[in-house]
C-alpha cells in the first residue's frame, strides 16, 4: 500500500490537458473578439491568438480562466501575460514570416508559440530551469515547430545567434538592456517594457549602427527582468 504523502512532500507536478475541444475553440473565438474590441487591429496577430490553445500552457486548475483576458500564475512564481498584453506587444513588433525573433522570458512558452504561429523563427531564453524544461517539452507535445529554447540570462541575449530582426522582452526591465540593442539588425525592432514597479511600453527601431528611434505606448505591469539564471528545478 503506498504511504500517504503529505501535501508539502509532493513533488511539483503539473497537470494539464493537451486536448483542444470545440468548447475551448469557442472560448478562444470570444477572446479574439474581446481583443478586437479593445483595439487590436492586426489580423495576423488575432489569427495567431485564435490558433494557439492557451489553456494547454496553464495548470488545469486554471482551464476555465484560460480565455479570460487576465494574467495567470505559472510555476516559479511567474505569470503568463494577459492576452491583451501579448497581442499588444506582438502587434508593436510587426513580425513578418521568416523573421528571426529573440524573446526574453519564455515563461509558459505561450508568447513564443504565438510568434511561431505568425511564421517567425523564434529564439527564446528563460532564467528558470524548470520553466525552460516545461515549455520546451510542451511545445514538442503540441507539435509546434520553429522555436529554439535556451536556459540562461536574457540580459546577455544570444550573441551566437545574433543579429535578430525582432527582439521582444516579456519581463519588466529597470532600464533598456544595452546588450540586446547590439543584437538587433539595422532596420530591426525591439519591444520592451521599461520601469521599476510600473513599466512603459517602448518600441525601439534601429535606424543604423548607432541611431535608435524610441516610441512609447502606455503603461503595463510585468514580473521583473532579473539578472542571472536559476539552476534549481
Ligand atoms: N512570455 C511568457 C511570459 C512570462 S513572464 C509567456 O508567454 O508565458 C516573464 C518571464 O521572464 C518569467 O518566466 C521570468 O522568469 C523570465 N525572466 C525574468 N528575468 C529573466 C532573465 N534575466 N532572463 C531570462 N528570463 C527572464
Amino acid at each position: 500500500m503506498p504511504l500517504p504523502t503529505k501535501q508539502h512532500e509532493k513533488p511539483h507536478t503539473l497537470s494539464r490537458t493537451l486536448k483542444d475541444t470545440y468548447r475551448h475553440k469557442g472560448m478562444r473565438r470570444r477572446l479574439v473578439q474581446a481583443l478586437r474590441r479593445r483595439g487590436i487591429t492586426d489580423e495576423r496577430v488575432l489569427a495567431a491568438i485564435g490558433a494557439i490553445p492557451r489553456h494547454c500552457f496553464l495548470d488545469s486548475a486554471f482551464e476555465e480562466k484560460a480565455y479570460e483576458d487576465i494574467a495567470l500564475p505559472i510555476a516559479c512564481g511567474q505569470t503568463i501575460s494577459q492576452p491583451y498584453t501579448v497581442a499588444f506587444q506582438t502587434q508593436l513588433l510587426e513580425v513578418q514570416p521568416g523573421h528571426k525573433v529573440l524573446e526574453i522570458g519564455t515563461g509558459s512558452g505561450y508568447q513564443a508559440a504565438v510568434l511561431a504561429a505568425m511564421g517567425a523563427e523564434v529564439y527564446t531564453i528563460e532564467r528558470h530551469k524548470a520553466l525552460y524544461r516545461q515549455a520546451k517539452k510542451l511545445i514538442g507535445q503540441l507539435g509546434i515547430k520553429g522555436i529554439h529554447f535556451f536556459h540562461g540570462d536574457g540580459y546577455k541575449g544570444l550573441p551566437a545567434h545574433a543579429p535578430f530582426d525582432r527582439i521582444l522582452v516579456t519581463a519588466g526591465a529597470p532600464e533598456i538592456p544595452r546588450a540586446l540593442l547590439k543584437q538587433l539588425k539595422v532596420g530591426g525592432i525591439m519591444v520592451v517594457p521599461v520601469g521599476k514597479t510600473v513599466q512603459e511600453m517602448l518600441r525601439i527601431k534601429r535606424l543604423d549602427d548607432d541611431t535608435f528611434k524610441k516610441e512609447t505606448f502606455g503603461r503595463f505591469r510585468f514580473v521583473p527582468f532579473v539578472p542571472g539564471s536559476e539552476e534549481a528545478e
